[in-house]
């Protein structure tokens, strides 16, 4: 530091020396008096000051420095801050869409009331969660399993391909999830999970190619559908327990079936005869065609209701399909049962209906069967009114017909 400081000083201070003295002798009258020795004495002690400037100045520039570094460190930390917060917005603001996107899967899926569907509604949704090249849904409900499988379309949408019973390689997919819930990468490109009810599969979901970073999103997914497999099976089995039919009020099929076996057995107990009639909208699909399903829910309605006008408490009618009827005539000949069925077929013919601001005229075709004189069993009474019925379809429909063994079937009334 003193050689630093003083060298320079007294390099200043030589020289001025030699200016001093060349001036001195150059002009020597210029020493007289009190201001030119105040001027050399200022020229000679100017070097030291200038030391002392500069050593000033060499403070502030350090203590300048040692500022602007300070600020310089605060500055990129609050940059690297800066930078870690954005990073951190940017993973969170990921997290966010794709927990939207999950709270998507999960609301969309839960309209599913069937599993075909719940694989129709997931494979739009997909794509935005989960980068693969195709998708299939095993379900393994029915006996045997289903399997759903999807295609990918050009524009990275899929398309449900195709459903049937499962393939070896579906098979041993299911095979190997069974007992695991994680994700299993059995045959690559395809990886699986099962999708569980009360810890038992239910269905398996196979992606393929799916990225492994991925695996752990696949693994959520699944278990949002399994929720979802459970509320559709849960759905099914309601369904399978119902009594009566949402749209008419009437028994469903299922019901119809407990009951009508339980007389089908009184009858052969007691040598008791009943009769089955099967009815039948006539040309019901052009009346939804030309005005639409609300106006024919109200047409199945007010047939409905016509055919519960006949009957008596003891008799048994259900919705046995989309547009078609079943009533059982309990302790009722034939002979008496025709006219009934008549009747029927006039109440519904005879008045228009109204639904919403349309007028309909509708008709019904009946075909009849009885026990036990035309059949033994109560699947085969079904199946002979079924075919007399088709009969009534055939020789021109608005018509009642009998099943009729030796000549297949005969028109009773018309
Ligand atoms: P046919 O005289 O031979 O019986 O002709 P159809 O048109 O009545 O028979 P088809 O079997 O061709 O059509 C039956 C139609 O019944 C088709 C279907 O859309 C309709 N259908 C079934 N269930 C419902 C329902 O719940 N509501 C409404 N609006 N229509 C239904
Ligand atoms: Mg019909
Ligand atoms: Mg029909």
């Amino acid at each position: 530091m003193g050689l630093g400081l003083w060298g320079p000083a007294w390099a200043v201070a030589l020289s001025t020396a030699m200016t001093l003295a060349v001036f001195v002798m150059g002009q020597p009258q210029a020493f007289s008096g009190i201001f030119g020795w105040g001027y050399a004495g200022a020229l000679a002690a100017s070097p030291w000051v200038l030391a002392g400037e500069r050593r000033r100045v060499g403070r502030i520039i350090r203590r300048y420095q040692q500022e602007q570094g300070a600020r310089l460190a605060r500055v990129s930390d609050a940059s690297r801050a800066l930078l870690s917060v954005q990073a951190l917005n940017e993973s969170q603001e990921c997290r966010i869409t794709q927990m939207a996107d999950l709270y998507h899967v999960t609301k969309e899926t839960s309209r599913a009331l069937r599993m075909a569907e719940l694989f129709r509604i997931f494979l739009v949704l997909a794509p935005r969660l989960l980068h693969v090249r195709g998708w299939r849904l095993i379900d393994l409900t029915p006996t045997p399993p289903t399997a759903f499988r999807a295609a990918a379309a050009a524009d990275g949408s899929f398309q449900m391909a195709s459903a049937g019973p499962l393939l070896p390689q579906e098979e041993g997919l299911v095979a190997q999830t069974a007992s695991t819930s994680q994700v299993v990468r059995v045959a690559p490109p395809l990886c699986a999970i099962a999708l569980a009810r009360e810890q038992r599969p239910v269905a398996v979901l196979v992606a393929e190619d799916l990225p492994e970073s991925e695996e752990a999103v696949l693994a959520i997914v699944a278990n949002q559908l399994s929720l979802q497999c459970s509320r559709i099976i849960l759905y099914e089995q309601v369904e399978a327990m119902a009594v009566t039919d949402a749209l008419t009020g009437l028994f469903v099929r299922g019901h119809f079936m407990s009951r009508a076996r339980e007389e089908i057995a009184r009858c052969t107990r007691h040598g008791l005869v009943s009769v089955l009639l099967m009815v039948d909208l006539d040309w019901f699909k052009q009346k939804n065609d030309t005005y639409g399903h609300l106006v024919g829910d109200v047409v199945l309605q007010q047939v409905a209701k016509r055919l519960q006008q006949r009957l008596r408490d003891i008799d048994l009618l259900a919705r046995f399909g989309g547009e078609e009827f079943i009533l059982l005539l309990i302790e009722t000949e034939l002979a008496e049962a025709v006219p009934i069925a008549d009747r029927i077929r006039q109440l519904v013919e005879e008045a228009p209906i109204r639904a919403y601001d349309e007028t309909l005229q509708q008709t019904v075709s009946i075909g009849l069967a009885a026990y036990p004189t035309h059949a033994s069993t109560l699947e085969e009474l079904i199946d002979h009114a079924d075919q007399a019925l088709y009969a009534a379809k055939r020789s021109g429909r608005n018509r009642v017909v009998v099943w009729d063994q030796t000549a297949g079937t005969a028109t009773q009334d018309a």
